[in-house]
């Protein structure tokens, strides 16, 4: 079950070679594994405590801006699915907020439970939501590739958003749409011309903190920007989520759920936030 982990969702298929490798050296040296995952002094998620997280009015807001032209397709890695982005060019990047530089939109994914009851890495005041949204960017002014930024400081930034029950969500339905195609592990399916700033909430007030990848290889070069509203998605496009498999065709059949890191230790870091509570 572990392992199943290894291939991680915070990369894309270009990287799966690199992440190949470093699976081959886990199964090797599970020792060494064990001292990575447990070594950190910045991992995540985290549990959010709204009345220990410290107002910084120089927060500004995050600018955020995505061209629906640069995704390109949605690959299920076996442990969730990637939509992808070209990012190549300037066109899609996140900046402002917490951030020094601009960081460019490279894929994103879901975090998403078995039960309602579960499903978010991050939590807010121990509240569990049953799925979180990580929109991936890296660090385009220091560094000249996603794999570079990956393992450097302020390399990546990711944007967690909660999603709630409640509403169908018009635009992410059109990707719900998508995902039979992708229902085996090691499956793609192109798909274009779709704007992540639909499930972006309308209230931009956000919490941020440094911390890691939640799946390997767990680097802690992340600025985590949490935003505080959920928005809402549909039963039935939970269920579409939870129709997916973890294992390829042709393996028993295993749908993809809970999958989700467990919390880890604040430790010495401080969670800002743009308002009060
Ligand atoms: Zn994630």
């Amino acid at each position: 079950m572990k392992y199943k982990y290894m291939l991680d969702c915070e990369t894309t298929a270009i990287d799966l070679v690199n992440m190949t490798l470093f699976f081959l050296v886990c199964l090797l040296d599970q020792q060494s594994w064990q001292t990575q995952i447990q070594g950190g002094s910045r991992q995540s998620p985290i549990d959010i405590r709204s009345s220990e997280s410290v107002h910084d009015p120089q927060l500004t807001p995050l600018s955020i801006s995505y061209d629906p032209s640069d995704c390109l397709q949605i690959w299920n890695n076996g442990y969730s699915f990637l939509v992808e982005f070209d990012d190549s060019k300037d066109n899609s990047v996140v900046s402002g907020g917490p951030l020094e530089n601009h960081y460019k939109l490279k894929q994103f994914h879901f975090h998403w439970g078995a039960e309602n009851n579960r499903g978010s890495e991050h939590t807010i005041n121990s509240l569990v939501y049953p799925a979180e949204l990580h929109l991936v960017h890296w660090n385009a002014e220091k560094f000249r590739t996603f794999d570079e930024a990956i393992f450097s400081e302020n390399g990546l930034a990711v944007i967690g958003v909660f999603l709630k029950l409640g509403r169908k969500h018009d635009g992410l339905q059109k990707l719900v749409n998508a995902l039979p195609a992708v229902k085996y592990k090691d499956s793609t399916v192109e798909f274009s011309n779709f704007n992540p700033s639909c499930m972006i909430p309308s209230c931009l007030d956000y919490w941020t903190y440094p911390g890691s990848l939640t799946t390997p290889p767990q680097t802690e070069s992340v600025t985590w920007v949490i935003m505080k509203k959920p928005i809402e998605f549909g039963d039935d496009q939970l269920s579409a989520f939870r129709s997916l498999l973890f294992t390829p065709f042709g393996e028993k059949l295993e749908n993809m759920v809970d999958n989700f890191r467990q919390q880890q230790p604040l430790m010495n870091r401080v969670v800002r936030a743009t308002i009060l509570q």
